[in-house]
């Protein structure tokens, strides 16, 4: 810690100065903070426990080329097939190519990816395939590769003492030059902070900042995401002025368990690969009436199948029904889904399992180059909260954390290279502390959790799978409002951790819903009934938004 002069009420005020502040503790901040800490004090920023992210809850692995029958340039062409136009191909080229360095890189770290036996009797890589994988390539560790991961990023962490961990703050408001009126290049100065415990508003002094904040699932109704998933990295990088391009391209996962006791619990895929048949509540199948290849269809094409039978039926969920399968069959594929349901009295070898679509993950983001780098200067964004051009329209399974692995990489490299510290900036750039003004303790802590639940009941009905131009128009207005009433709580009363994720669940729900107003086509992700087709007359491009 220390101290600095402070500017306006010429008070004095601390200031906690880093060589590199990371904010989030998933797959991407914690190696961030790992290659950081080769070249000088790291401090990480996390809203909650170290291991609360969505890295931590991964399931099927990272894809990434280490077997012999693959190679770089099929891992290329099945991320560009699965993009639909819109990824930058010199992007995936980059990513997919250094991500067997960043494989080697975790096993040295710790990590444990399941092996088996090779035919000359060394171990290999138990590689698994998803689908629009055209090779076996995703390395895992059992159903739990997230797991195995961040326990084993966070121990190597914990052992590095130049990195400093800060569970419970929350990064509130990002400061850059440009922010505080200065007339020069837009760079980045520290961050605003919130200590949950003290409830105090701490200002972190740095050059170099990097947001790994994770995506934005829990702005819809049902989601896989766990509750860190608020899209916080989007809206403080909205505010201090970054660029965010194709938030309207979120990915659904088809088949969540509907129980409100386990709500973002997630069905495998591979249940439907084992017979499981997709009904209705009259007890008939319907996805025949969809697709000729029945349950067996693509994600989408299920996930959109199943949001058209909620909405034509008016019922709250459909069902995944398995029971007519040996009850041993289904137990010993899967344990985990048979236990879980059968802690909500659901048994899965006897009845069938209310399920909905969830929003899964986030493709778009805050725009950056492949070095994970903002158009403000010092500022990067890495893993899901960035956009980098590797998803485009839609993401292959399993890139999603090695998209983590690489750019976190190589954005400390290219700060390191680029970005020298400047110490001199910290007499020519003074930091005002924060002002709490007249703000008073918020009693009414229910009006924050009614515009939280309006919000994501709101992106469900108007902009999840299926989309309007009409229902679009009236999320952006019921959101126009929301944001004007969550401004107001942000004035008048002293921030919580409820308050400032609101305020930035609004803002990322508003940006979902700009660019999915301004895409008048359906491409990957984004399918609306008003354009239902790909627009192929001119060039596919980004959906990019600018605040100033
Ligand atoms: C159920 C599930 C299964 C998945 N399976 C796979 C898979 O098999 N393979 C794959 O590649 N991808 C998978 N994904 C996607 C993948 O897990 C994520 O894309 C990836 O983990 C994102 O990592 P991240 O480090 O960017 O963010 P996260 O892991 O989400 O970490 C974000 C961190 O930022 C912190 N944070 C957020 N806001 C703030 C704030 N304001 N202040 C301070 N801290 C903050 C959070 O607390 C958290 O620590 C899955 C996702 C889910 C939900």
């Amino acid at each position: 810690m220390r101290f600095f002069p402070g500017s306006d009420s010429l008070l004095p005020h601390f200031m906690i100065d880093y060589d590199f502040i990371i904010v989030g503790s998933g797959a991407a901040g914690l190696s961030a903070a790992l290659h950081a800490s080769d070249y000088g004090r790291v401090a990480v920023i996390t809203k909650r426990g170290a291991l609360d992210s969505n890295s931590n809850w991964a399931q099927g692995g990272i894809a990434c080329v280490t077997s012999e029958q693959d190679s770089i340039a099929q891992h290329v062409s099945d991320t560009l097939i699965a993009g639909a136009g819109l990824c930058d191909e010199a992007a995936v080229r980059t990513i997919v190519t250094e991500g067997p360095d960043r494989i080697a890189e975790l096993v040295k770290w710790g990590v444990d990816f399941d092996q088996r036996p090779a035919a000359n009797g060394h171990l290999e890589f138990d590689l698994t395939r998803e689908g629009g994988h055209s090779q076996r390539r995703v390395l895992h560790a059992a159903d739990a590769t997230g797991r195995e991961m961040t326990e084993k990023l966070l121990a190597a962490v914990r052992e590095k003492s130049n990195i400093t961990m800060y569970e419970n703050h929350f990064a509130v408001d990002i400061i850059t030059t440009g922010k505080l009126g200065f007339v020069s290049e837009d760079r980045v100065l520290g961050l605003y902070v919130l200590n949950e415990e003290s409830r105090e508003v701490l200002t972190f002094r740095s050059d170099r900042v990097v947001i790994a904040t994770g995506g934005c699932g829990r702005v819809y109704l049902y989601t896989t995401n766990p509750q860190v998933a608020t899209g916080d990295g989007v809206a403080l990088a909205w505010r201090a002025g970054a660029r965010v391009a194709n938030m309207e391209f979120i990915q659904f996962h088809p088949t969540c368990l509907y129980h409100p006791e386990k709500r973002s619990f997630l069905i495998t895929e591979a249940m439907r690969g084992e017979g499981a048949r997709l009904i209705g509540a009259d007890g008939k199948e319907f996805m025949q009436n969809y697709d000729p290849r029945g349950s067996l269809a693509p994600r989408d094409i299920v996930a959109r199948a199943i949001d058209h039978e909620i909405k034509r039926t008016g019922g709250p969920c459909v069902y995944l029904d398995i029971s007519h399968k040996p009850a041993d069959f289904i137990i010993s594929h899967f344990p985990n889904i048979h236990k879980a349901c059968l802690e909500v009295d659901i048994d899965i070898t006897k009845q069938p399992i209310p399920v909905v679509p969830a929003a899964h993950y986030q493709c778009g983001g805050v725009v950056t180059d492949v070095n994970g780098a903002t158009h403000i200067r010092g500022l990067c964004a890495v893993g899901e909260v960035g956009c980098t051009g590797l998803h485009g329209a839609n993401r292959l399974a399993s890139n999603s954390l090695l998209e983590c692995l690489v750019i976190s990489h190589r954005a400390v490299e290219h700060m390191v290279k680029k970005m020298p510290v400047n110490k001199a900036h910290e007499q020519v750039y003074i930091i005002p502390p924060w002002q709490s003004g007249e703000a008073v303790d918020n009693d009414e802590l229910v009006v924050i959790y009614h515009n939280w639940d309006e919000i994501r009941r709101l992106m469900w009905d108007y902009v999840s799978i299926v989309r309007t131009g009409k229902r679009l128009q009236r999320a952006a207005a019921r959101l126009r409002n929301l944001k004007r009433e969550v401004q107001e709580f942000y004035w008048n009363f002293r921030i919580t951790s409820e308050l400032l994720e609101l305020r930035n669940l609004v803002e990322t729900a508003s940006l979902i819903v700009e660019c999915a107003i301004r895409r008048h086509e359906s491409r990957g992700l984004h399918y609306t009934l008003d354009f239902p087709e790909k627009d192929d007359t001119r060039p596919a491009a980004d959906t990019s938004l600018r605040r100033y």
